[in-house]
């Protein structure tokens, strides 16, 4: 279904202005710092984009994973690193990096997602460290397992904060068979979210995925046919947080694994050392997530104007065809109508967004986790 005809869709507005960037644009960045290869290299994502399917992939990986195809004739490209540059208060790349911040200190950066899944989004990132991917998480269990709580949480933060806190975002989406008196705590809050971290990533800076239901009508379709939190992609929370935990009480890490292994490793290793396995976590949040859409999706049929069929739309009362709608304009509409990213709009009725309030001062000083 698409065409979402609702009017009342609550959008959860930024309650506080953001400061303008501490720095200009990643070009004038890297120029000063053009002596600093380490600097430079931070600021680059490492990945051989996939010839088949498009899907930038780690750079060390053998055949794509999301379709297959050999990267063995892929030679390896570079994008901006935008997570890195978001903290490091860089104000423009390739476009303006405008962040719907939706909670910050000097530890950590929470904003909105752009992609917006589902109604609340959230992405956590390290502001004054540097960890690649979550593979450097297992080289130093602690302070792995300190680092996911500390993005976890003020992810969980963000989304009480702002979202459970504002009314009409409550009686929409959570109103109707359910009823909360109160704001809920943060793990109560668990049930009602999927949250995780990809590997390989596409920005390497590590983030925690906080995606709170209901997922969007068209992500939730995409979601039932495989499209969203891909199996050994997406690295469920809970998976994260007790396989950390079991090697922090053994006193074990995989620093010495660094720097050419991939994920597997680590899932092959959970199972059989501890018991943790990665498909029962996989498979659990899995379910939670159609449990939540089922309790908490707010739409119902009548309030799409449209059926999807394939690539084709269809009215969706009279079931007559309109070739001259496509469904990802559709998509792009819903999305739009749902989604709070970027809220308060402005003037342009565009996306409005702000920087990061502590930078480092110098990005040498970020606490490096590949050292
Ligand atoms: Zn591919």
């Amino acid at each position: 279904m698409a065409g979402l005809t609702h009017d009342m869709l609550p959008h959860v507005r930024r309650k506080t202005s953001l400061p303008n960037p501490k720095r200009d644009s990643i070009e004038q960045f890297r120029d000063y710092f053009r002596k600093e290869p380490k600097v430079l290299e931070m600021l680059l994502n490492k990945v051989k984009v996939c010839a088949d399917c498009k899907k930038p992939c780690a750079y060390h990986q053998e055949r794509c994973n999301s379709c297959g195809s050999s990267l063995s004739q892929v030679s390896i490209s570079h994008t901006d690193n935008i997570l890195l540059s978001f903290v490091l208060g860089i104000g423009k790349g390739k476009f303006p990096f405008k962040i719907s911040v939706r909670f910050q200190d000097e530890n950590c950066l929470c904003f909105d997602d752009p992609l917006s899944v589902s109604a609340v989004h959230l992405c956590c990132v390290p502001a004054q460290e540097y960890v690649p991917d979550l593979r450097y998480l297992f080289g130093r269990p602690r302070r792995g397992r300190r680092m996911l709580e500390l993005l976890y949480n003020s992810a969980a933060k963000a989304c009480l904060e702002n979202y459970w806190g504002d009314e009409s975002f409550q009686e929409f989406y959570l109103g109707g068979k359910v009823k909360w008196k109160k704001l809920l705590t943060e793990s109560e809050l668990f049930v009602l979210t999927a949250a995780g971290m990809n590997y390989p990533p596409s920005q390497y800076q590590l983030h925690v995925q906080f995606i709170h239901g209901p997922l969007l009508p068209f992500h939730y379709a995409l979601f039932l046919e495989g499209g969203h939190f891909h199996y050994k992609r997406f690295f469920p929370y809970s998976f994260l947080l007790a396989s950390l935990n079991a090697l922090e009480d053994d006193n074990r890490d995989f620093r010495n694994s660094h720097p050419d292994y991939d994920m597997d490793l680590i899932i092959d290793e959970m199972e059989k050392f501890y018991g943790i396995s990665y498909d029962k976590h996989w498979h659990a949040m899995i379910s939670q997530i159609k449990q939540m859409q089922e309790t908490h999706a707010p739409w119902a049929e009548k309030d799409f104007e449209y059926r999807v069929v394939g690539n084709q739309v269809f009215d969706a009362q009279a079931g007559f065809h309109h070739p001259g709608i496509t469904v990802k304009s559709l998509q792009t509409s819903d999305v739009k109508r749902i989604q709070s990213y970027g809220r308060p709009y402005d003037t342009d009725e565009k996306p409005s967004g702000g920087s990061y309030n502590f930078p480092a001062e110098n990005p040498k000083e970020l606490q490096d986790w590949t050292e």
